[in-house]
C-alpha cells in the first residue's frame, strides 16, 4: 500500500467520502487520489516522493506556478504583525484599488473569503437592489455551492451525477431559473415567461466548469443587451477567469461590462479570497453603506490579502505574463488537437488563454449536453495513464485544465509525449 492509499483508507473513515471538496476524490475516474507533500513551479509531489507536472494548479489560483518568491515573500512580510485583526487595514483599500482598477466593471468591491460566498453575496445584492426574486443561470456553470446555485450546476455536482442537490428546498430551487449556454432562443423565452422577476443572470463568461467551452461569437452582448432592456442586473462569475484569460478578465477579453462581477482563485495567490463588486449604486446596498447584510470574520485577511496583493500585482507590472501563457496554451492545445488526429481521433479541443479541455466526443462542445456526450470511461483511462507518465490533469472530463506560467517549452513536450502515448492506450 503507497503513504497515499493509506491516508486515503483513513481518511474515509474520518472525512465523507475522504476528501474536503468533491472532485478531489477521484470518483470519475476511479482509484484512490494521490496526497501532496510540496510544490514549486510546475511540480508537485506526493507523500510517496512521486513527482507530476501540475496542471490544475490549484483549480486556478496558482498562475504563476507552486511557490513563487514574489507571493511567499509578500506573506513572509505579513506573518510578524498578525494573522487576523478582524478591523480594516490598509492593504485592503489597495487591493480594492488594484481590483477597481484592472477589472472594467468594478466601481465598489467587497472581499470575502471564496467563490461561493462571493457568488451567494452577489445575489443577494442584486435581489435588493431590483426587488426581483428569480435568478437565471445557464445549465452546466458551476457558481460554488450556495443552494441556489445547485441546480442544473456543473463542475463536481456535475462528476458525481447529482446536479441537484438533496437539502436544497423546493423554495429555493423554484427561484433559480435555467437554460442551456449559448441558446439566445431559450433565454428570451425564459425571460418573456418571467417578466420583472429575474433580479440577476448570472453567467460563467467562458465555462470552466463543464470542461472549457466558449461563450458562441456576439452571444454575451446579446446576453448584455437583453438584461440592459430587461432591467435584469448582469452578473459576470469571473471566479475562474478573472485575472487568467487578461488582466482585466473575461469582461476585458471579450469587450462586454457585466453591472456585478465575482472574483475568487487568483485574487489569493492560493490563500482564501474571494470578492463581489460592480457598478456603485448597486454596491452601495451592501451594508453598512445600505441595507443588503453580508460579514465576514476573517474577511480581507492580512495573510489572504497579502498573497493576493503580489499575486495581482506582479500580473498587472508584468503583461507579458499573458502572451507566455497564450503560447504555451496554443502549443499544448494545439499540439493535443493535432496527436489525435494523427491517431484517427476527431477529438474536440476547446481553448480560450489558458485553459483548455480535451473532450472525448468528435462533435463540437458549446453546451452541457454536448459535453455529456464524451465518452467518459475512456477519459478516465486517458487521465490514468497521464497520472502514470507524470502529468497531473483534472480527475473529470468536465474540468478545464490550467495552464501556469511555470510551464516551460520542455514541460509541453514532456505533455505532449505523455498525451500521444496515454491516448493510444486509452481510446
Ligand atoms: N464560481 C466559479 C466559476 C467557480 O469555478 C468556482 C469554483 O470552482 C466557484 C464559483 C466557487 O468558488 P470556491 O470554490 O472558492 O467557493
Amino acid at each position: 500500500m503507497t503513504t497515499s492509499e493509506n491516508l486515503f483508507a483513513r481518511a474515509q473513515e474520518l472525512i465523507p467520502g475522504g476528501v474536503n471538496s468533491p472532485v478531489r476524490a477521484f470518483r470519475a475516474v476511479g482509484g484512490a487520489p494521490i496526497f501532496m507533500q510540496s510544490a514549486a513551479g510546475a511540480w508537485l509531489t506526493d507523500v510517496d516522493g512521486n513527482k507530476y507536472v501540475d496542471f490544475i494548479n490549484s483549480w486556478g489560483p496558482m498562475i504563476l506556478g507552486h511557490a513563487p518568491a514574489v507571493v511567499l515573500d509578500a506573506v513572509r512580510e505579513a506573518l510578524p504583525h498578525s494573522l487576523s485583526y478582524g478591523a480594516p487595514t490598509r492593504r485592503e483599500v489597495e487591493l480594492a484599488e488594484l481590483l477597481i482598477e484592472m477589472v472594467p466593471s468594478l466601481e465598489k468591491v467587497r472581499l470575502v473569503n471564496s467563490g461561493t460566498e462571493a457568488t451567494m453575496s452577489a445575489i443577494r445584492v442584486a435581489r435588493g437592489y431590483t426587488g426581483r426574486d428569480k435568478i437565471l443561470k445557464f445549465e452546466g456553470c458551476y457558481h460554488g455551492h450556495g443552494d441556489s446555485f445547485l441546480i442544473a450546476a456543473g463542475s463536481g455536482a456535475l462528476t458525481l451525477g447529482a446536479p441537484d442537490s438533496p437539502g436544497v428546498t423546493e423554495g429555493v430551487a423554484k427561484d433559480t431559473l435555467t437554460v442551456p449556454y449559448n441558446d439566445v432562443p431559450a433565454l428570451k423565452a425564459a425571460i418573456a415567461a418571467n417578466p420583472e422577476q429575474i433580479a440577476t443572470i448570472i453567467i460563467e463568461p467562458v465555462v470552466g466548469n463543464m470542461g472549457l467551452v466558449e461563450p458562441a461569437p456576439g452571444f454575451l452582448a446579446e446576453l448584455r443587451a437583453l438584461c440592459t432592456q430587461h432591467g435584469i442586473i448582469l452578473l459576470f462569475d469571473e471566479v475562474m477567469t478573472g485575472f487568467r484569460l487578461a488582466p482585466g478578465g473575461a469582461q476585458q477579453l471579450y469587450g462586454v461590462t457585466p453591472d456585478m462581477t465575482t472574483l475568487g482563485k487568483i485574487i489569493g495567490g492560493g490563500l482564501p479570497v474571494g470578492a463581489y463588486g460592480g457598478r456603485a449604486d448597486i454596491m452601495n446596498q451592501v451594508a453598512p453603506a445600505g441595507k443588503v447584510y453580508q460579514a465576514g470574520t476573517l474577511s480581507g485577511n492580512p495573510l489572504a490579502t497579502a498573497a493576493g496583493m503580489a499575486q495581482l500585482r506582479y500580473l498587472h507590472e508584468h503583461p507579458e505574463v499573458y502572451t507566455q501563457l497564450e503560447a504555451t496554451s496554443a502549443h499544448l492545445a494545439d499540439g493535443t488537437r493535432q496527436i489525435a488526429k494523427d491517431l484517427g481521433l476527431n477529438y474536440t479541443v476547446n481553448r480560450v488563454g489558458s485553459m483548455f479541455s480535451l473532450f472525448f466526443t468528435s462533435e463540437p462542445v458549446n453546451n452541457l449536453e454536448d459535453a455529456k456526450k464524451a465518452d467518459l470511461p475512456a477519459f478516465g483511462r486517458y487521465f490514468h495513464a497521464m497520472l502514470k507518465r507524470g502529468i497531473y490533469l483534472a480527475p473529470s472530463q468536465f474540468e478545464a485544465l490550467f495552464v501556469s506560467t511555470s510551464i516551460t517549452d520542455e514541460l509541453v513536450e514532456k505533455y505532449l509525449g505523455a498525451c500521444r502515448e496515454s491516448l493510444l492506450e486509452a481510446h
